[in-house]
């Protein structure tokens, strides 16, 4: 098979993290069915974020899923829902059975199964989901956006989606002309 492009990620910086949770709020909002959080409340929509800011040892850090190339989740998964598609990591809802495997591969505790109680035919049971980042395809798909709405919402631009072919290009020339500057002041020859 040829080589396919790698994943686009989404990227957060550390640095730049205010902790105020507007990313979890407008992940949230976005999967929720609703246009804005008022409308979601009103209606009673489901609130689930995605990803979550956690903070430790003095940082906060935004995590969501990193859409692994070998995505440990596609392999635990005994029903195919959980998949390699079109350049993320998905889970297809009609196919999940909530078994959580997919939860406890992950290594960046990413995944979250959503549950509620069903009557079915008489009987009480729960209809368990599992949930993750899913780069907001749909929302931006529906909102004309082209980033996702944690995106969107984060007020010091400290999470962005990066195609990492982009991410290397500047990386490169950043490296090149920290070593173009340093070479200057090089007192030897070769
Ligand atoms: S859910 Fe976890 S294991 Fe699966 S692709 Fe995302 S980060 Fe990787
Ligand atoms: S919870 Fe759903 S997506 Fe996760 S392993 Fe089970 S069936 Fe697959």
């Amino acid at each position: 098979m040829p080589p396919i492009k790698e994943n686009v990620i989404i990227y957060a910086n550390p640095d730049h993290c205010l902790s105020c949770h507007s990313c979890e709020l407008a992940c949230a909002v976005a999967h929720s069915g609703g246009h804005d959080m008022i409308e979601a409340i009103a209606a009673n929509l489901p609130l689930h974020a995605r990803n979550k800011v956690v903070s430790v040892d003095g940082t906060a850090m935004p995590m969501q899923c990193r859409q692994c190339e070998d995505a440990p989740c596609t392999f635990a998964c005994p029903t195919g829902a959980c998949r390699q598609a079109d350049g993320q990591v998905q889970i297809v809802e009609q196919h999940c059975i909530g078994c959580k495997l997919c939860v406890m591969v992950c290594p960046f505790g990413a995944i979250t199964v959503r549950s509620e109680t069903v009557v079915e035919q008489g009987a009480c049971t729960n209809r368990g989901v599992a949930k993750k980042c899913d780069l907001c395809v749909d929302w931006r798909a529906s909102t004309g956006k082209t980033a996702p709405a944690c995106v969107e919402a984060c007020p010091t631009k400290a999470i962005r989606m990066v195609d990492l072919d982009a991410y290397r290009i500047a990386l490169r020339e950043a490296r090149a002309r920290e070593i173009a500057k340093s070479h200057r002041h090089m007192r030897v020859q070769f």
